[in-house]
């Protein structure tokens, strides 16, 4: 589902909409949910769509919320800003950006998905499930 700016505009504090909608990044280390171990599942800061599983997650050093695998809930798009190409991770259910991913993961799928803690939210085990919008 796809919102007008208006709409994140006044559901968003500034710095999750800077991030979300804007493809801001937060500060290293400044997360929330940056050494957040407990069990649940990590949802869109915009939409509540399930996004990433706490037993996929994993501390990288590089001071944002880390994961080696994704549900089927996210999308990617190629970003060429800042002089690099990366692989910007996009939330499928709302648009909203997320942060990237790079292969440099230690898992099975050698992938890192490097995520702003302000992006999304935490359901923790026993309330998990995907948040529908309502329109
Ligand atoms: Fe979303």
């Amino acid at each position: 589902m796809q919102h007008d700016d208006a709409y994140w505009r006044a559901r968003l504090s500034d710095e999750q909409y800077r991030v979300l909608r804007g493809k801001g990044t937060e500060t290293a280390f400044s997360g929330a949910l940056l050494h957040n171990k407990e069990n649940g599942m990590y949802q869109c800061g915009a939409c509540g769509a399930s996004l990433f599983s706490s037993d996929k997650k994993f501390d990288s050093g590089s001071g944002w919320p880390s994961f080696a695998e994704a549900t089927q809930n996210v999308t990617f798009q190629e970003d060429t800003s800042h002089g690099m190409v990366r692989t910007e991770v996009v939330c499928k259910q709302c648009g909203s950006h997320l942060g990237h991913v790079f292969d440099d993961g230690p898992g099975p799928s050698g992938k890192r998905f490097c995520i702003n803690s302000c992006a999304l939210g935490f359901a923790p085990e026993g309330k998990r499930g995907d948040k529908k919008e309502k329109e």
